[in-house]
């Protein structure tokens, strides 16, 4: 009894790496569930998305950090404070480069960002994507720059090298009791998620900088024991001529979103959603401290 509780595993795991490199996609199929939102657009992972894998005798907490920014707007600014603090709470670092897009090792810091010298492991993602004498080369250079724990060629997409990678965090991980009841997912209420997958759509189904220029609000979030789950969200945009992009020629972009998002969202939760989306203009809440404040950044 003695042996079995204090063989148990359990930490926090930060994934960090420049923004698209799949970070998002090895969270879910680390974890068998859309938890983070995955886009090919850059910088749409903009909170802290916290998932559990659980297994027999270990947990993993994953720490989804916004990718590694320039602050521009004061709302970058704020994702690499959220980046900051989830190094710190961090029990190991993993760093996802994509191969297809890593010719030069050095595109950021590891000794100033990570001046604990916590264990960092080196994820080379995408290998779906490259020759093997290719990824030998790279892994070579990267081996130079930084003393890895291990080093794994993965595609996320695909699950290749997921498992092996599974098991060298579990390596690294401290002896610990599990820090959360074995059946939670994740910290954070299901109505994040439902914000998040509204996000995602817009983020598939508008260009240039409309995506970048709105955020979801969920106002109202009424389950009912019969019928339909009632949820009303608000797409914040900056600007009217955003609002009418967003809401399209009779309101058809505005609609095809809406469903594909509650489609998921009712994957989600298991049952029927009235999704009620409106979009509202709020003049640079991307700028505005006390704007981001009540929106929970
Ligand atoms: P993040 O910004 O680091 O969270 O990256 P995402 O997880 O959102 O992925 C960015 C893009 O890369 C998406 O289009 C993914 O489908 C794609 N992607 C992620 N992992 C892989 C992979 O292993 N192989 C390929 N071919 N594409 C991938
Ligand atoms: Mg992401």
């Amino acid at each position: 009894m003695e042996q079995l509780l204090s063989s148990f595993k359990s930490g926090y795991a930060a994934i960090i790496g420049l923004p698209n490199v799949g970070k998002s996609t090895l969270l879910n199929t680390l974890l068998n569930i859309k938890l983070s939102i995955v886009s090919s657009k850059p910088q749409t992972t903009r909170r802290r998305v916290l998932g559990i894998l659980n297994k027999e005798n270990y947990q993993v907490i994953f720490l989804d950090t916004p990718g590694i920014l320039t602050p521009r707007y004061e709302l970058q600014k704020r994702m690499m404070a959220q980046l900051q603090a989830a190094l710190n709470d961090a029990d190991l670092l993993i760093l996802m480069v994509d191969v297809m897009n890593a010719h030069h090792p050095v595109h950021l810091n590891l000794e100033e960002i990570n001046p604990q010298q916590k264990p960092v492991l080196l994820l080379f993602n995408k290998i779906d994507r490259i020759e093997k004498a290719g990824l030998l080369t790279l892994m070579d250079g990267y081996n130079r720059f930084y003393p890895f724990k291990a080093m794994i060629p993965i595609s996320a997409l695909n699950g290749d090298g997921v498992d092996e990678a599974e098991q060298e965090i579990i390596k690294l991980l401290p002896e610990h009791p599990p820090y959360y009841p074995p059946d939670v997912l994740s910290e954070h209420p299901e109505r994040f998620f439902v914000a998040e997958f509204i996000r995602e759509k817009i983020f598939e189904q508008y260009f240039e900088e409309i995506p970048y220029a709105t955020e979801v609000v969920i106002e109202e979030f009424k389950e009912r024991s019969r019928g339909k789950t009632y949820i009303r969200a608000n797409i914040l945009v900056e600007r009217k001529s955003q609002k009418g992009i967003i809401i399209g020629k009779g309101g058809k972009a505005l609609r095809d979103a809406g469903q594909e998002a509650r489609q998921e969202i009712e994957a989600l939760l298991g049952h029927p959603v009235f999704l009620d989306l409106q979009v509202k203009v709020q003049e640079n809440w991307r700028k505005d401290r006390i704007k981001l404040n009540r929106l929970g950044y």
